[in-house]
C-alpha cells in the first residue's frame, strides 16, 4: 500500500523528499508523477538536499535532464516534452540513469520500461492539489511482491 502524507507548504513536500531519499543508494530512480505545479520539481529538490546538492534544483527546460554532484551523483530528469520515448536516442536516459547515480524522473509515465532497464525503480511518488498549498503526497516504496520492480 501507498502511504500517504498530507503537506501544507513546499516546505513539507520538501521535507517528504528528504525523508525519501534518505533511504536511496545509486542504482536507484524514484518516479515522480502529477500534473504541472503539483509540486513533484519541490519534492525532488528536498531529496537532492538530503543527498548533499547546494545550488540551484529547477526541472530541466533545454535537456531532459540534468546531473548534481551531491554525496552522491544524482540525476534529474523530466519527460514532459517527451511524449514517446520509441522514437528518440535509446541512449537518451543512459546518460542519467545507471548504477552510478541515485536518479529523480518527472513525468516518468512514457519510459517505465526503459527506466527500469537501467535502474533500480525505488519508489513511486504520486503528487496531488488539494487545495491552496496542500498536496496529498502518496509515495510507494518497492518492496517484497512489486513485480515492476527488477532486483539485481
Ligand atoms: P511540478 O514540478 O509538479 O510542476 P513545482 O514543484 O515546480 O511543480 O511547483 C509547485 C508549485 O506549487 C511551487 O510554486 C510551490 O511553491 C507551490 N506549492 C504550494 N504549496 C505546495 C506544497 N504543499 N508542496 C509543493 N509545492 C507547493
Ligand atoms: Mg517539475
Amino acid at each position: 500500500m501507498p502511504r500517504r502524507l498530507s503537506t501544507s507548504s513546499p516546505a513539507e513536500t520538501e521535507a517528504a523528499g528528504a525523508e525519501l531519499a534518505a533511504g536511496l543508494a545509486p542504482g536507484d530512480a524514484v518516479l515522480v508523477e502529477g500534473e504541472l505545479g503539483a509540486g513533484k520539481t519541490t519534492f525532488v529538490r528536498g531529496a537532492c538536499r538530503e543527498l548533499g546538492v547546494d545550488g540551484v534544483v529547477t526541472s530541466p527546460t533545454f535537456t531532459i535532464g540534468q546531473r548534481y554532484r551531491g554525496r552522491v551523483p544524482v540525476s534529474h530528469v523530466d519527460l514532459f516534452r517527451v511524449s514517446d520515448l520509441e522514437g528518440e536516442d535509446p541512449d537518451l536516459l543512459a546518460d542519467y540513469l545507471g548504477p552510478d547515480a541515485v536518479a529523480f524522473v518527472e513525468w516518468p509515465e512514457t519510459g517505465v520500461e526503459a527506466i527500469a532497464g537501467l535502474a533500480r525503480i525505488a519508489a513511486r511518488v504520486r503528487i496531488e492539489h488539494a487545495g491552496g498549498d496542500r498536496r496529498e503526497v502518496w509515495i510507494q516504496r518497492a518492496g517484497a511482491g512489486r513485480r515492476e520492480v527488477r532486483t539485481r
